[in-house]
């Protein structure tokens, strides 16, 4: 028998207050919210997550520098003392604009949320520009469970060494590939490189991890394009001495789970053997984006951006508020500082709209600046102006990650593991399992139906089904 999905009704809007609906709990949703404390309104903030993530730290968890509570605080809890404000555990699977509802849905369990104002920062996935299959062999670095997935590939790849007699086999399993040399594929490269020549060291007894090859390869001809020439290139050599091999013009035609099969710019194909593969490549806009266009005729870019207006409305809907990554505004950068200045923006917008006030001026990004870490004391900081690179730039990097990780008790914990890993040699966070690197296999093989057959409850399965595939579950 199979059923409808489970409606579950959305909070009322109590004493009639306007409703504002916020998609995502990211930089541009949860700032939103906490902009709107003070305002007369009923808030539901809708994540497909029931933490905030702090994207810009993700590698450090991949790498058993942070664990993942000091990154994803629970929304609930930061928002707990807010209280025209519901958190709403969900994916959003439906904008209705005529209808002015959100529809969002989890295990099975469906909310029709009714709203007066909408602010979508639903953020950006990994984008393989069109081979997704690469996802399968080089996972991306977007959530948790891809940072999980990670550190156990990464700390498992050293353990499989070490058992391993066959010489191609051992360098198959040390040698570490990421794609992209934007700031999260620097960082990532330059922290492996570390671990396999300081913290593991002295780890093991048949295997010497520092003979470990961390490659970092581009199809563009820069590393950090963002960042400029010359940082580019004192960060490329920065990278050679901490022991990253840096191949540009190098574009991935192919991945499997052996290797990597590149096409440099001479048109020579060629293969790297790599048991760990990381993609740290591209972006894709969340499918709300396309969504939001096919209804109001917003422009949607390639990343499936969708263009606003200058005052981050949707055409034609000035009620609809788009921030974050997944707007396309004046080619604003995809970065954690114009999702929380849009949030906010949008918050203040709402305020005054609701109290009949004229609108703000046209929203205007205020650029503090980009970082990015190369290794143990060393980053490079680029203020416009001012550039600069080196032990500087990286006690920089590390107070201003401090200061916008959210919550005292992370902040405190972050500053103790970062001691035992940068001036120690230890990572704090090296526990890898199973279920992390291959339960995200496991999920896409069993399908969607899984999750809801699992929970109890309403159901859109069919009683009785076991998609496990075991003889009882
Ligand atoms: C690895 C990495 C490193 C980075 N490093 C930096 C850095 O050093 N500096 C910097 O400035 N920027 C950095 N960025 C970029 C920065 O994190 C993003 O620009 C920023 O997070 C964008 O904020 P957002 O609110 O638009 O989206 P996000 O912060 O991604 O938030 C989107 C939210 O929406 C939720 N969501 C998505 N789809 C749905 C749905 N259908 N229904 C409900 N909820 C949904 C998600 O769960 C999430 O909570 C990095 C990004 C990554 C991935």
């Amino acid at each position: 028998m199979t059923t409808s999905p489970a409606r579950v009704p959305a909070a009322p809007s109590q004493g009639g207050r306007p409703r504002v609906v916020i998609i995502g709990s990211g930089f541009g949703g949860l700032f939103a919210a906490q902009r709107l404390r003070k305002a007369d309104v009923d808030i539901t903030l809708i994540g497909k997550t029931s933490h905030h993530l702090f994207q810009p730290l993700l590698y450090q968890v991949a790498t058993g520098i942070l664990s993942e509570g000091e990154i994803a605080p629970s929304t609930r809890e930061v928002l707990r003392r807010q209280e025209n404000v519901r958190v709403v555990l969900g994916e959003v699977v439906d904008i209705d604009l005529a209808a002015r509802t959100v529809t969002s849905t989890v295990l099975g369990r469906t909310a029709v949320h009714p709203y007066d104002e909408l602010i979508v920062a639903a953020g950006a996935g990994q984008s393989y520009f069109g081979n997704d299959r690469f996802a399968e062999f080089a996972p991306g670095m977007k959530s948790i469970d891809d940072a999980l997935e990670l550190r156990g590939r990464i700390f498992g790849a050293f353990e499989l060494a070490e058992l391993a007699d066959d010489q191609a086999e051992i360098d198959r399993l040390l040698t570490f590939v990421v794609v992209g040399a934007g700031p999260t594929g620097v960082e990532m490269a330059g922290q492996i490189a570390e671990l396999a020549h300081r913290t593991l060291r002295h780890d093991f007894r048949r295997i010497d991890p520092t003979t470990a090859r961390v490659v970092l390869l581009d199809a563009a001809p820069a590393v950090l394009p963002s960042f400029g020439e010359k940082l580019g290139d004192r960060a490329r050599r920065q990278l050679n001495q901490t022991g990253v091999e840096v191949q540009l013009g190098a574009m991935v035609t192919n991945v499997d789970a052996d290797g990597i099969e590149i096409k440099d710019a001479d048109g020579q194909v060629r293969r790297i053997n790599a048991a760990t593969k990381i993609w740290a490549a591209g972006v894709q806009a969340s499918p709300l984006g396309r969504m939001l266009g096919e209804q109001s005729g917003a422009e949607v870019d390639r990343a499936g951006r969708v263009s606003v207006l200058p005052d981050l409305s949707l055409p034609g809907h000035p009620e609809v508020h788009v921030v974050g990554d997944m707007m396309a505004l004046n080619k604003l950068p995809g970065v954690a500082q114009v999702a929380i200045q849009g949030g906010r923006y949008a918050a203040d917008q709402i305020t005054r709209r609701l109290a009949g006030k004229a609108a703000l001026p046209p929203f205007t990004y205020h650029d503090k600046g980009s970082m990015a870490t190369i290794s143990r004391f060393h980053a490079v900081t680029d203020l416009g102006k001012l550039k600069f690179e080196g032990f500087l730039a990286w006690v920089m990097w590390l107070v201003v990650h401090l200061f916008y990780i959210v919550g005292f008790k992370s902040r405190v914990t972050t500053v103790l593991h970062w001691l035992v890993s940068f001036l120690g040699r230890g990572r704090s966070q090296r526990v890898a399992t199973q279920q992390q690197v291959f339960g995200r296999l496991a999920l896409e093989n069993l399908g969607p139906a899984f999750e809801a057959s699992k929970t109890g409850g309403p159901r859109t399965v069919p009683d009785g089904e076991d998609l496990t595939g075991r003889e009882s579950a």
